[in-house]
């Protein structure tokens, strides 16, 4: 499997078709169904078993124009600012909102100033950590304000929010994701703000801490649609109903094509399966690739693949998930009792010989599969080197030319060889 994926690196040639398929693949867009058509051709094109759409109620929701001015003094001239609204964000009206702003590093400060946040646009302007080794863990740390600032600075009057992108990199791209509103607090626009944008908010502030900012967001929510997610099996010789699956999110954020993020884990699926044929091996259970619909928006499609009826007399094993970037993978991430990687250990130096130089550890799992876990099954994934995954991170950056060919090959030739092994010894 090594040497025919790293000789055709066909994962990346499948990315560019799933880009070139489809403009935005956000939610509920038409976008995210041509993407579907396209993948589902694929995966019959390639002779998978079982291809097929269950399907999912997603919220769709667009984003429309975005732009932010700062009004320093009557003298200069209007800053703009990088700006496009989080995921869910109500708009503006037309005329958008004229306001003062209030900058904060924390909900603690925004809480202690809260008199001061009547009537103004709240600001939060905390940078990633960068001394956290771990960039999903920085990236944890202040998503919070992202997902939660809303809600938070309207209880405390605030006509709207702007936060600082999460991200390591000074630059010009803002970064979107999901926000949440509160039932019985208003809702109120919320923005992501460029990082250097950010710092020069910052500097403009602390000349002028009366300048106003006009932010228009011509964002719309247009309620439930149907959307599917996208299943194509290998099916088991011996014990089809018992299942391993490889899976990643069909649906991306729309400011880019959203390629490493989860492109990448789904070709890197399908590859895996792909490659599996390509060398003769008939597994013993099923071995079936996911593609999740509604991943950024909340995770529907993950539940709605669990207690879909086509589960009924199916036996999960065990569930991978690919989504942390198409970067060079560095080891296989398997969930379950701290035994079962002591038992296994004997894989360890397989992954390895693929160029994975953790082999098999402990971890994995994802927000696609997380609900197969009530089953008892067996979460795990793919786990890449994470250094640059929030340069591109939910922004425009994210496209072809951010992932490597090889890089993307040898996650799809560990995930093929991992799944071939569970499915012929079992786990
Ligand atoms: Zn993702």
């Amino acid at each position: 499997m090594l040497a025919i994926g790293l000789h055709e690196e066909r994962a990346f040639d499948m990315l560019r078709g799933l880009i070139a398929s489809a403009g935005s693949r956000l939610t509920g867009s038409p976008g995210a169904e041509a993407a579907l058509d396209h993948m589902r051709q694929v995966m019959l094109d390639l002779g998978f078993s079982n291809v097929h759409r269950e399907p999912v109620t997603v919220n769709r929701w667009e984003r429309g124009t975005e732009t932010a001015q700062v009004e320093a003094s009557p003298q200069r001239s209007a800053v703009e600012l990088a700006v496009c609204a989080l995921g869910g964000s109500v708009g503006t009206s037309e005329a958008g909102i004229k306001a003062p702003v209030i900058e904060v590093r924390s909900f603690e400060e925004l809480k202690s100033q809260k008199q001061a946040a009547r009537g103004k646009i709240v600001f939060f302007n905390q940078p990633m950590d960068r001394t956290i080794l771990e960039p999903f863990r920085a990236y944890g740390a202040n998503a919070d304000h992202r997902v939660r600032g809303a809600a938070e600075a309207a209880k405390y009057g605030a006509v709207a929010v702007i936060i600082r992108s999460l991200t390591f990199r000074r630059d010009r791209f803002p970064h979107t994701g999901l926000m949440r509103y509160e039932d019985g607090v208003p809702r109120i626009p919320a923005a992501a703000v460029a990082t250097e944008d950010a710092d020069r908010l910052s500097g403009l502030l602390g000349e002028n801490s009366e300048l106003l900012i006009h932010l228009t967001l011509g964002c719309r929510d247009f309620g439930p649609v149907e959307s599917a997610n996208l299943i194509g099996d290998l099916r088991g010789s011996e014990r089809p109903e018992e299942i391993i699956l490889i899976g990643g999110h069909v649906d991306a954020w729309d400011l880019g094509p959203g390629a490493h993020d989860d492109g990448a884990g789904c070709v890197q699926s399908v590859e895996a399966l792909r490659l599996i044929r390509a060398v003769g091996l008939v597994p013993k259970r099923t071995i079936r690739a996911v593609l999740f619909m509604d991943e950024e928006f909340g995770g529907t499609g993950g539940r709605f693949y669990a207690r879909a009826p086509e589960r009924k007399g199916e036996k999960h094993l065990v569930a991978f998930e690919s989504d942390r970037g198409g970067f060079l993978p560095l080891a296989v991430g398997l969930g379950g009792s701290p035994g079962l990687i002591q038992k296994h250990q004997a894989w360890s130096p397989l992954i390895k010989s693929l160029g994975l130089v953790q082999g098999l550890v402990s971890g994995g799992g994802g927000v696609d599969i997380a609900p197969l876990a009530e089953q008892g099954v067996i979460l795990g994934g793919l786990i890449p080197d994470a250094g640059r995954y929030f340069d591109f991170h939910h922004s425009a950056l994210d496209d072809l030319a951010a992932v490597h060919p090889r890089e993307l090959e040898l996650g799809a030739i560990a995930l093929a060889v991992t799944a071939s092994i569970i499915a012929q010894e079992g786990i």
